[in-house]
């Protein structure tokens, strides 16, 4: 028994259920409660939070999130295998713990959840920066999670909270960066995983701001970022040419200078730029 929960260990949870792990669902499975109770706590306070889990698989993770008092935890697994060590764990905390069986590209499992709602997950590879992605562009903000708490290969989490000059800055960051405070809470090393993946991992810690850093239209943002960092070694008044017939000018109002790099180009100034955008469009001059 484990002394989390009382509940058997994951190695026999994972023996019993026969979980062989599948790579191509990016099943890389955490077996130290200790640790996933560690991960579940950087989440922060989980009492009177409903909490969404992308991928549980044998259950580590939400096991930890339970255990550290989640009112509610709503779980999207897409391995079927997976529902019976899960059922367990959702007999053990009733009406805590339900189970989609769904891809989480699909299913916008935000919508069964009530405020507050933490997200929580230890994500399959494959499709981690593009869930990311999708909880930082809702339609309005601030979002309906207050925060969330993801695994990520270490260089993804680096992309995440990079700062301007940084090797690893780019959209990701300036996204992350914009509406959201970041911040990389713990590092783990390949071998805390079954199997042991070929690269490290981090969990990153991300608030929702109550509004945007700085005011900025979330598109035309968006279409100065892409531009600037699609040709990141090229100077910005070659890399944004296309978006405005004036842009050298338009960049200089900015404060920024034309043949600066994306990578030297502050979340501000991206901002900036993307407001006098604006207003050439709306003047019909974009
Ligand atoms: N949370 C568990 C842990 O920490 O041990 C498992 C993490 S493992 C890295 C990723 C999990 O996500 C696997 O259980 C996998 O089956 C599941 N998964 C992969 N793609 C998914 C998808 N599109 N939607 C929902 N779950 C998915």
């Amino acid at each position: 028994m484990s002394a989390i929960d009382g509940l058997p260990p994951l190695r026999e949870v994972i023996r019993d259920h026969d979980l062989v792990a599948k790579k191509q669902l990016g099943q890389n499975f955490l077996l130290d409660l200790n640790l996933t109770s560690k991960i579940a706590r950087a989440a922060g306070d989980l009492k009177g939070c409903d909490v969404l889990e992308v991928g549980p698989g044998p259950g580590g993770l939400t096991r930890g999130l339970l255990a550290e008092g989640a009112r509610r935890v709503l779980a999207v697994e897409k391995d079927p295998r997976c529902l019976p060590a899960l059922a367990e764990i959702s007999a053990h905390y009733p009406d805590r713990l339900e189970v989609i069986n769904g891809d989480a590209m699909e299913i916008n499992a935000l919508e069964y959840l009530t405020p507050p709602i933490k997200i929580a997950a230890n994500l399959p590879y494959n499709v981690g920066t593009e869930l990311l992605v999708r909880w930082l562009t809702p339609a309005i903000w601030p979002p309906v999670w207050t925060s969330l708490t993801l695994m990520f290969q270490r260089e993804v989490a680096e992309r995440i909270v990079a700062k301007v000059g940084d090797n690893h800055y780019g959209r990701l960051a300036l996204l992350a960066q914009w509406r959201c405070d970041a911040k990389i809470v713990m590092s783990l090393p390949p071998e805390a995983f079954t199997p042991a993946p070929k690269v490290h991992s981090a969990v990153v810690h991300l608030t929702a701001l109550p509004a945007p850093r700085f005011e900025a239209d979330p598109k035309l943002l968006n279409q100065v970022i892409a531009a600037g960092f699609n040709q990141r070694r090229k100077m910005l008044r070659a890399s944004l040419k296309s978006l405005a017939p004036n842009m050298e000018a338009l960049i200089e109002e900015a404060g920024i200078r034309p043949t600066e790099r994306a990578e030297q180009v502050t979340l501000e100034q991206f901002c900036a730029l993307s407001q006098i955008l604006k207003r050439e469009r709306a003047a019909g001059r974009g």
